[in-house]
């Protein structure tokens, strides 16, 4: 019997601040000494108190208006506990009842439909440390203890989760690229999963005969889209043939092991008792007045699915050209730029796919530092327009530009 999959995902971004979220650190942390970007307050030295950043609390109301959600004025922060070497306080100052953004969706494209994703809520909270253990760390090798990094402690997260909506592990990663979209579109985050400025919890199940929810299992430790897929896949199928073997599933959480691919179990799931809520009486409520989220509004930019759709209309691009070319803010911009140069819409969108493509491939460039303006590009392609050069000549020309850093007028007289 071929049950339905359920999944929800609870995504973590790093917010993109100069400061931690609750004191002055720096929030460059990657490739830092470890414990340097530390201070009383992140460490938890008794008598220190936090101090909010408005910043933080800005994207956090940014990505919350992309995600169609309601703000909320009058919010509080709560302590979570929980014992860990990586969280000095020993708890977790998070939003809990009193989440900063609730409800909202997402509209996803997979395997090739629209689906609109619903959301439970978007919350404010700070970053544990990070352990160092001799098994994942070579330097330790057959050390007997582990080193703890505080610089990630107290770095600005906020948390998105999704309603059960999900049916696919398709579906699931067209969600996870569209948030992505989204956050660096509003520079929200750098939503890298390499970095781990993105990450995911994968809650999974299958539907009762009946039709109503199953029992779920959180998967954690899902570092790329790779290895969400593959946990999922495997997750589908272990609770498939529990559940065909007349057994019973338990809410867990269970860790993906990349190198094995498969998941275990880590620990049965502690409820809110375990964690102890209550309400971080050291920091005021959160005012997000009327005013102040009308003026975050305001400075929004275009949100990706409307430039998706405008370019479709107004430059005729078809549905996947536009999504190619608007995936990326910069991408987009450029592509405009040339337009207004007097390059033809379509050849622009052409040219941006093939050759623009392959240059930043080759070299492994981002078209924000690529060389090469927008404007030049669009004067080229006019070029062939005017039929003043050949397809074939224009591209010489383009390649003596991008190669060997030559002005288009150089380019053209070294390939005239
Ligand atoms: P917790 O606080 O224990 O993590 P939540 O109620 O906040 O639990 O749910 C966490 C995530 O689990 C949400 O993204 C939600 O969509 C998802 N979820 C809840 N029930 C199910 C289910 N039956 N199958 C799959 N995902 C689920
Ligand atoms: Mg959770
Ligand atoms: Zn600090």
């Amino acid at each position: 019997m071929k049950r339905k999959i359920v999944i929800g995902l609870e995504i973590h971004l790093q917010l993109k601040t100069k400061t931690k979220i609750f004191c002055s650190c720096s929030t460059d942390y990657i490739g830092a000494t470890p414990n340097t970007n530390v201070c009383p307050i992140c460490l938890a030295v008794p008598g220190t108190l936090p101090l909010l950043n408005e910043h933080a609390v800005s994207l956090a109301v940014r990505m919350g208006l992309g995600l169609h959600c309601e703000i909320k004025d009058n919010t509080r922060f709560h302590r979570k506990h929980y014992f860990y070497a990586d969280l000095p306080k020993a708890y977790q100052v998070t939003q809990y009842e009193h989440p900063i953004a609730e409800g909202g969706y997402l509209d996803i494209i997979a395997d090739g439909k629209t689906k609109r994703v619903h959301l439970d809520h978007l919350h404010l909270e700070e970053d544990a440390g990070k352990l160092v253990h001799p098994t994942t760390d070579g330097r330790l090798a057959g050390a007997a203890y582990s080193f703890v990094d505080y610089n990630r402690g107290g770095m600005p997260l906020s948390e998105i989760v999704s309603q059960p909506d999900m049916n696919s592990a398709a579906e699931a990663i067209a969600y996870i690229l569209q948030i992505r979209q989204l956050a660096r579109y509003l520079e929200v985050s750098d939503g890298e999963m390499e970095s781990g400025s993105l990450r995911v919890d994968v809650n999974v199940s299958l539907c009762n005969d009946d039709g109503s929810l199953g029992t779920r299992v959180e998967i954690k430790n899902v570092n790329s889209l790779k290895s969400i897929e593959r946990a999922l896949e495997y997750e589908i199928a272990r609770q498939n043939r529990v559940l065909d073997e007349g057994g019973a599933l338990v809410q867990e959480t269970r860790m993906w092991d990349d190198a094995s691919g498969v998941t275990r179990s880590m620990r049965t799931k502690e409820g809110a008792r375990d964690y102890r809520y209550y309400l971080e009486m050291d920091l005021a409520p959160i005012e997000a007045k009327p005013e102040y989220v009308a003026k975050v509004k305001e400075n929004l930019p275009e949100m990706p699915w409307d430039k998706r759709d405008r370019f479709i209309e107004q430059y005729g691009l078809s549905l996947e050209e536009s999504q190619q070319i608007t995936e990326q803010r910069e991408m987009a911009d450029y592509y405009e730029k040339c337009v207004a140069s007097g390059a033809p819409a379509a050849k622009a969108a052409n040219w941006i796919k093939t050759e623009i493509q392959r240059v930043l491939n080759d070299k492994a460039q981002d078209i924000k530092t690529f060389s090469l303006k927008a404007e030049t590009l669009g004067e080229l392609i006019s070029k062939i327009e005017k039929k003043e050069l050949s397809n074939t000549q224009a591209k010489d020309v383009f390649a003596a530009m991008v190669n060997d850093s030559l002005s288009l007028d150089e380019a053209l007289k070294k390939c005239g």
